[in-house]
Formats: C-alpha cells, structure tokens, sequence
C-alpha cells in the first residue's frame, strides 16, 4: 500500500491525459496556429486556476513548485521590506524556515512562533507583534501532523493591522476547505494533488521583486518559458481537488477509518494516534510502541509504503513533534500515513 501521499502522489490519468493532448509550441510565439493554441490553453488553465482559488489572475505565477513559491514571495518582500519585522512559526516546512535563516544571516529581523499547543491561532500571533511588523507566515495545514491552523482568523485580524499574510497552502488544498481570498501570498503545490511534479504556484502582489530575471515571461515576476504540460496538468489536478471537495473530503474520511481499522486490528495496544482533533482527514501520524520508525518502516515497506514524516535522521529528530513537545522517544516512534482517495487498499 503506497500511503505516502503527502509527500507526493502519482498522477491521475485526467491529468495525463490533458497534458498528453496539450499544445507544444511557446506562449510566446506568434506566427502560427499551434502558439495560438498554448495562448488559449495556457490562459484557460490560469484563468481556471484564479477561479477555483478566487484570486485575481495577474497574481498567479508558475514557479517550479512550492520550494520556489515560498523562496520567492519571502525573498521577494524582503528585497522590498528589508527594515521590516517578520514572523513565522517554528513549524513551516524547510522551505520556509531555511529562508528566514538566510534572511537573518543577511541582517532581517525575524521572531519565530513557538507554542506547544497543536492549533496555531490568533493569541499566539498578538503578543509577537511590533510596530514594524510587515509580514507573516504560517502554513494552514502542517505536512507531518496535518493539524489545520486558524489561517483564516490570523488572515483577517492581520488585514486589520494593514500586515501582510503568507501562507504555505500545500498541504491544505483539497483536503480542507479555505477562503484564499483572505490571504495576501499562497505557495501551492501540484504534485501533492495528483498533478506533475515539477510546478507550484505562487500568488503574489507588486511588492513582491521577481526570484528569476530574464525575459519578460509572467508580468516579468518569473522569467522562463512557460512550461505548457505542467500548467494545464496543474490545472486539471486543481478541478480534481476542489470541484468535488465535499465529496472528496467524505472519501478520505473514508479510507482513514479503513487504514485505522486495519492497524487497530494488527496493532492492538500498540497503535497510539498522535493527533485526533482540528486536522486533514488524509494525515495520519501515529506512533507503535516500541518499534523504531525507520526500521519498521524498512522491515515492512512490501505491506506499508509510508514515512516517518520528515526528512530528519534518527540522530536530529523531527523539529514538529520537538514543537509539540514529544520526547525522543515517542519522536523515534512516529510514522506519518497519508492516504490517496482514488487508490483502493485491497489489503483489506
Ligand atoms: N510546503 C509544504 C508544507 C510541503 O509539504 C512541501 C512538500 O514537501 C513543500 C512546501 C515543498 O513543495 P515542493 O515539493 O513543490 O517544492
């Protein structure tokens, strides 16, 4: 059973199939009906990827995937707002905080959130803020625990206080339903919903300086060829993940109770669930008892095919759970399970 859909999944044939049947020639070429062809193709997916996250489209730019999303809105305000104070929680992905650490390096001024609670929310974020506080950055939907943070109410109360909010949405689309209206940048990425790998989105505004300079692709905010497959690919996988949310949503519940079933039932006592409350239904972090997570993950990779839900080696143990207060211990413990809804899991 692959259950390791949250760092990525394999792509659903609707997606192939509109990348295989999608227009080769450049956006910006101009003579002949096949560059006619990427023009309309590649202004439909855009203007049906605004649609779906209600965002302008002149603030919808490609990057190469949420690694280059987050890298250019932080950098890129930055370069603008360099004076300016940011925060950020302790628990954003690498992408994220490997940013602010090279920013700090350059002199930004930065307060990392730290709380041991498993909701992010607004009185966390209050007493951390300073008179030139600009920016901040929480991620909705955490990668290793799939915990949803309050986004939404820190998005309004931050407009209030004319602040900008970033939020690293990767994790949140299509496995939890959110108003991106309210947010000011969102890094997302296709590949963890059943899209190419390769390409994410960054939505941005003019404070934003470009990451790549060349020719004047994208209102000149990222500069390259644009990638025509992986557009309309992307954009497909975004139908998939929200025009039947509900639906969806109903089905990862589903296959949850399914794989919790499946593990009680060979587990027993053994089987402790991390996390139970405010969290996407596709994430599943649990801990077995007395079985070191990488071993058993090796051991029984024919029957699970799943993560201990960070890149971090037994001797730096995962710095989420650390913010969470687990101890080594029950660090070593854990496994991170995420599931596919259209994968059937006939072990059952
Ligand atoms: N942000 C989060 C929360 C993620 O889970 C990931 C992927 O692991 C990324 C960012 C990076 O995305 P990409 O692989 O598209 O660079």
């Amino acid at each position: 059973m692959y259950l390791d859909n949250a760092a990525t999944t394999k792509m659903h044939p609707t997606v192939i199939k509109v990348m295989q049947e999608c227009s080769y020639a450049n956006y910006n070429a101009k003579y002949y009906d096949e560059a006619l062809k990427t023009q309309k193709e590649i202004n439909a997916a855009t203007k049906n990827i605004a649609k779906h996250l209600g965002v302008n489209i002149k603030n919808v730019v490609f990057t190469s995937g949420a690694t280059e999303s987050n890298n250019m809105i932080i950098k890129g305000f930055y370069e603008n707002n360099s004076q300016a104070h940011y925060i950020v929680s302790e628990r954003e992905h690498k992408s994220v905080l490997a940013v602010f650490e090279y920013l700090a390096s350059l002199g930004c001024d930065v307060t990392y959130l730290k709380t041991t609670d498993d909701v992010i929310n607004i009185n966390h974020l209050i007493p951390l803020i300073k008179e030139n506080t600009k920016f901040v950055s929480i991620m909705a939907v955490n990668n290793e625990t799939g915990i949803i943070n309050e986004v939404e109410e820190i998005a309004k109360y931050l407009k209030s206080r004319n602040i900008k909010f970033h939020s690293d949405c990767v994790q949140a689309l299509g496995k939890v339903k959110i108003n991106y209206q309210l947010f000011d940048y969102i890094s997302l990425s296709s590949h963890k919903i059943y899209g190419p790998k390769g390409i994410g989105i960054a939505i941005v505004d003019n404070e934003i300086a470009p990451l790549i300079h060349g020719s004047s692709q994208q209102n000149n905010f990222r500069a390259g060829t644009l990638a025509n497959e992986l557009i309309v690919g992307f954009s497909q996988a975004i139908n998939l993940a929200l025009d039947t949310l509900d639906d969806n949503l109903l089905a990862y519940q589903k296959q949850r109770q399914k794989i919790i079933t499946f593990l009680k039932e060979n587990l027993g006592d053994d089987l402790i669930i991390n996390f139970s409350h405010n969290i996407v239904p596709n994430i599943i972090s649990i801990q077995i008892a007395d079985e070191i997570n990488q071993l058993f993950l090796k051991e029984n990779s024919a029957i699970i095919k799943a993560s201990t839900g960070s890149s971090c080696s037994i001797t730096s143990p995962s710095y989420v759970l650390q913010a969470h207060n687990f101890t080594k211990e029950q660090i070593n413990q854990t496994i991170r399970i995420s599931l596919s809804i259209y994968d059937e899991y006939k072990i059952f």
